[in-house]
């Protein structure tokens, strides 16, 4: 699962803005204003073990506040750039704004492979991340989560660290967290949930009922396992999966519990009996009704959108489709449900979390539950309408469309712009 290193997912998003900059009428000014980062903090991250110093760079990039405290995960990738995290920043302004979250956007990262290290060091490695950013996060200020690689073991680490330098008790700085530390049991599988919830919907709309649908997985991460579970509880036949060893393929359809199987017990999907073994690249291109991108960002670009045979893109990552791809994907009639809605279960499981530890802790797992998915639900048909009334434009720009004139709005009522 090699993202495309030569895309730079910032100048992606970038060209994304600057479409939706068109239809809003957005002034040069506005635009420059929305293209840059708040602020981007660098820590270097240096760890001494087995008597040898290993030394790593990571970011937080805060983009926009206008809405509210700066929200968004952190991931640990050999890939991390500061671009990067800019440009997942950004998405995830958009995304909070379209989903009515109180909140920015921000997005934190390590680069660093950890599947390269001890769990002593990775914890060292996530307490120092917190020891270089302390002083800029915060429940009223920014809010991290996990993200690619992250997870609610982190997340407590990284409350501790925070309570120790600040000598404040407060777990609502960070969401995402185990349950015994005020995390909710949903946050694990609302993004998988939740993206089910709009394929299913998105489906109905364009596709017809997503019992019976064939889908394709690439990742199968947090987010992409989740969703394989899901798909199947709804009827769909998942005939592909992938993680970053490669892929397996049956028309038949895959089971999911032997997928987690297969994973659990050998590190990867690929070890999945009853199915034929198939390359990423190749995955992503066969024919079927869902295709859900859930790996890493850049892996639908100019080179292979026109070879994509899915009817229905569903984005699980952030920004696996590239502007370029979009427009050729729009040509060809395949409809993309964009991160920003799609994996929005994840920021919205976190809202419910934070606001309960607020509130010292008043919401139960169902009550949770409802309000992601009816959140989420909401968004879509206010996309829907938007796409409607906007004609000639595909389904990402009428979203972004709704989430831009949100934070143009903020900023003007703040006087900001
Ligand atoms: N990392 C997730 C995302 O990209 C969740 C962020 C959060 O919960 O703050 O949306």
């Amino acid at each position: 699962m090699q993202a495309q290193e030569s895309v730079n997912l910032y100048t992606q998003q970038l060209k994304k803005l600057e479409k939706v900059g068109k239809i809003l009428a957005l002034s040069n000014e506005e635009l420059e204003v929305l293209s840059k980062p708040e602020r981007v903090i660098q820590v270097k991250i240096q760890i001494k073990s087995n008597n040898s110093i290993k030394t790593f760079l990571g970011w937080r990039s805060q983009h926009n506040s206008a809405l509210g405290p700066y929200k968004g995960g952190v991931r640990f990738h050999p890939n991390v750039t500061q671009d990067e995290v800019i440009a997942l920043s950004m998405i995830m302004t958009w995304k909070n704004s379209l989903l009515q979250l109180p909140y920015g956007g921000g997005k934190g990262g390590i680069a660093i492979d950890p599947k390269l290290l001890s769990k002593e060091e990775l914890e060292l490695v996530s307490r120092k991340y917190i020891d270089g950013l302390y002083k800029y996060l915060g429940e009223d200020f920014d809010i991290p989560a996990p993200d690619v690689n992250t997870d609610s073991q982190i997340m407590a680490w990284f409350v501790d660290e925070y309570v120790k330098l600040t000598g404040n008790i407060n777990f609502s700085s960070f969401t995402g967290k185990t349950e015994i530390l005020g995390g909710l049991k949903i946050r694990e599988f609302s993004t998988g949930l939740g993206l089910v919830s709009i394929a299913k919907l998105a489906s109905e709309k364009f596709l017809g009922n997503l019992s019976g649908k064939t889908v394709i997985i690439q990742g199968f991460g947090n987010l992409g396992s989740f969703a394989a579970k899901f798909f199947e509880e709804n009827g769909s036949k998942v005939i592909g999966v992938s993680d970053s060893k490669g892929g397996v393929f049956n028309e038949k359809g895959l089971r999911y519990e032997e997928l987690e199987k297969a994973k659990k017990a050998t590190g990867s999907v690929i070890n999945y009996s009853d199915a034929n073994k198939i390359s990423n690249e190749e995955l992503i291109e066969k024919e079927c009704d869902i295709l859900v991108p859930a790996a890493l960002e850049n892996v639908i670009t100019k080179a292979n959108a026109s070879k994509i045979k899915a009817k229905l893109i569903v984005e699980g990552a952030n920004g696996p489709i590239t502007a370029e791809a979009d427009e050729i994907l729009k040509q060809r009639q395949i409809i993309v449900i964009p991160d920003i809605l799609a994996n929005s279960g994840g920021v919205v499981g976190s809202y419910v979390e934070w606001a309960n530890n607020k509130s010292g802790n008043l919401i139960n797992e169902e009550e949770a539950k409802d309000l992601i998915l009816k959140r989420m639900e909401r968004a879509f048909y206010e996309i829907y309408n938007k796409y409607n009334s906007l004609g000639n434009e595909d389904f990402r720009t009428a979203s972004m469309v709704v989430a831009v004139e949100r934070v143009i709005k903020g900023m003007k009522e703040r006087g900001l712009i």
